[in-house]
């Protein structure tokens, strides 16, 4: 059976030139960055230059790239870390982020809420998933910590205003973090645009390798480091840093800073025919996130009378390699926050499919999915599925 990928969201196959551009660094280049030797001093220049590298695609001079394993450990240094900062140089105790992060932002936060004495408020969103803007300014306070609002939805692919609520922010002085690890993979993001304090982002999201990404920090902000050890990342992250990785890393950005802006028409194109062939073949089906600004390659429902995880199975079995909502939520039967977030009832909510397209994705891909989707919902509905 041919086998279609429609998961990009979850992750991305590395890119050929990638893996050429890592593999020196397993054995030739091999030295700890951190020896004096020339061994080290080789592999330090190579670590350095990816930094600038990737300083350099985010037009980022007044910034630090601090190199960590990947979106989830970004989003932790991000939030814990600046949380924990910001309460002992200036006594602020809350945090808020929005109601539709991913688990890395929302776990952290409860985390410091139920641990460490924090305390945390969620910011609504629109039916959309966008948030709302109003209530931010509302409740924004000196007490806050920093704020969290994540830039491109992994689950329902709605891009957030970044640059009015960097702005709003900023305006009471306030710290603003963004899990970009979605947005990075299709927008060309400018920093000195946005001005969001703290960014995070994870290679494999865009043809990279796991277990390597960044949190890109303001020079001004400071953090908690949380892997305490060597002097490694200017104190902000300790361990011996994974060179291939970097290498890697830096690669994958400069490939995908090239060919963003068509690679995204390409995908926009192919996401809208599958959302109107969607909405107009299957009844009792709604599109969820927002219908036009969201990530080019990502089209994400729900279901009426249909199990999410079932679905997925049922998809599997036909060769089609689909999420439903977070991949993290295989085998958790209850509903997705965020879509109940977005006002969608528990039931329906239930019933969540994700399909997200990349590089290799034609046409055909879609065409075949748009062909087996409605055969295999009536099934489901009528209880043949099994
Ligand atoms: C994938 C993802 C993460 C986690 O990144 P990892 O590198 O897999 O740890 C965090 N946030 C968002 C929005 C993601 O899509």
């Amino acid at each position: 059976m041919d086998r279609i990928y429609l998961d990009y969201a979850a992750t991305t196959p590395v890119d050929k030139r990638v893996i050429e551009t890592m593999v020196p660094f397993f054995d030739g280049v091999f030295g700890n960055p951190s020896s004096a030797h020339y061994f080290g001093q080789m592999a330090e220049g190579e670590v350095e230059s990816a930094r600038n590298q990737i300083s350099n695609l985010f037009h980022s001079p007044g910034y630090e790239v601090i190199f960590t394993s990947g979106g989830s450990e970004s989003d932790n240094l991000a939030i814990r870390g600046a949380a924990l900062a910001a309460r002992k140089n200036r006594g602020a105790d809350r945090i808020l982020i929005s109601s539709v992060e991913h688990e890395a932002i929302n776990k952290t936060a409860h985390q410091l809420q139920n641990e460490y004495g924090f305390k945390i408020d969620k910011l609504r969103v629109d039916n959309n998933g966008q948030l709302d803007i109003h209530y931010l300014e509302e409740i924004l306070d000196e007490k806050t910590a920093l704020v969290s609002v994540i830039y491109g939805n992994n689950e329902i692919g709605t891009i957030n205003p970044i640059v009015e609520i960097s702005t709003i922010c900023h305006k009471k002085g306030i710290i603003f973090h963004t899990d970009a690890v979605q947005a990075e993979a299709h927008i060309n993001i400018d920093l000195q645009q946005i001005d969001a304090d703290l960014l995070s982002i994870s290679a494999h999201k865009f043809y990279g390798p796991k277990g390597i990404g960044a949190l890109i920090k303001k020079r001004s902000v400071d953090l908690t480091p949380q892997i305490t050890g060597g002097k490694q990342e200017g104190d902000f992250r300790a361990g011996t840093h994974n060179v291939p990785n970097i290498v890697g890393f830096a690669k994958a950005l400069e490939i995908k800073s090239t060919r963003n802006n068509n690679e995204s028409l390409r995908l926009s194109k192919l996401r809208d025919l599958l959302i109107s062939e969607v909405l107009d073949s299957i009844p009792d089906c709604q599109l969820t996130g927002h219908p036009t600004n969201r990530l080019p390659n990502h089209a994400s429902f729900v279901f009426s009378g249909i199990d999410g995880n079932e679905l997925l199975i049922t998809l599997d079995m036909a060769g089609f390699a689909v999420s439903s909502g977070s991949a993290c939520k295989v085998g958790n039967p209850t509903a997705s926050e965020v879509l109940l977030a977005l006002g969608i009832n528990q039931q329906l909510a239930m019933g969540s499919l994700r399909i997200t397209f990349g590089r290799m994705t034609t046409e055909e891909h879609i065409e075949k999915i748009l062909d087996t989707l409605p055969i295999v919902i009536d099934k489901l509905r009528h209880g043949k599925g099994k």
